[in-house]
């Protein structure tokens, strides 16, 4: 067994979770470092989602280990997590159709912000001046008082991550953000996560492989919830397993 590291921001150890005897992750283990961006690749019922689900305590795992800053998670609650410093974007979108893209931002800060007294009006500025920078972050910021039902699929993607970052995360986990989204979309999307990892790494899952070659630090191939490789982008493009499992198709 290997020493446990405290230095990686996120330590995944002997991860496992078994549905009904099928283990959709089995003894999976991987390490991501601060500042970082880590693609997770792989065919269609690899396990990727199933590995976002386990780390923001969605589903409890069989067995294994999640340090995130050294702190165990899995004994934690999904609320706990996003706590701890944990964001996770789903597949789909949840935003608020009806309300404005300032009111989306404005109702994703950090609870525990109640307005009242004389702070009122400082504490409102303050938050506005962070849904101002937010926006301007996820390419928003010409659009605050535009209902998000009439944002293209990219923009309601970007409003959505942005909701994530007003609530500083350490860890951000991204589910395929890019699909659907047109070329020059997904362009600026990458732009948008190369510019949010000072203090902060990202985990993505990804079929898109310009994307992933546009935003990976470090590649993790999965499959059968294994590592098939691990690496640099051109390490795993060259690995004759993904080829065969993957990249090939
Ligand atoms: P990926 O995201 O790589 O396409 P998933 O993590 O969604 O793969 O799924 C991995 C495997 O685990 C699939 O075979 C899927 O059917 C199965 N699976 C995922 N979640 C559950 C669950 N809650 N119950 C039973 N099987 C599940
Ligand atoms: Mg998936």
């Amino acid at each position: 067994m290997l020493p446990s590291n405290t230095n990686y921001l996120l330590a995944v150890e002997g991860l496992t979770v078994s549905f009904d005897g099928f283990k959709a992750v089995d003894d999976l283990s991987f390490y991501v470092d601060n500042d970082e961006i880590r693609v997770i690749i792989g065919p269609n019922g690899a396990g990727k989602t199933t590995v976002l689900d386990l780390i923001c305590g969605r589903t409890k795992a069989t067995a294994g280990s999640v340090r995130f800053k050294g702190k165990e998670l899995l004994s934690l609650r999904e609320d706990q997590i996003v706590h701890a410093g944990v964001g996770r974007k789903f597949q789909n979108p949840s935003i608020y159709e009806d309300l404005t893209v300032f009111e989306n931002l404005e109702l994703s800060y950090p609870s525990g912000y109640t307005v009242f007294g004389a702070l009122a009006f400082k504490r409102s500025a303050a938050v506005a001046e962070r849904i101002e920078e937010i926006a301007e972050t996820i390419f928003l910021a010409d659009l605050l008082d535009t209902k998000a039902a009439i944002l293209s699929h990219g923009q309601k993607q970007w409003l959505e991550i942005g909701m994530l970052l007003i609530q500083d995360p350490e860890l951000l986990m991204l589910d395929e953000p890019v699909a659907g989204m047109s070329v020059a979309e997904r362009r600026k999307t990458a732009e948008l996560l190369h510019g949010i990892i000072e203090n902060r790494s990202v985990l993505v899952i990804e079929h898109d492989m310009n994307f992933v070659a546009d935003i990976a630090h470090k590649v993790t191939v999965l499959h059968q919830g294994r590592i098939l490789s691990e690496g640099s982008m051109e390490t795993v493009q060259a690995d004759p397993r993904v080829v065969e499992v993957y990249l090939g198709h």
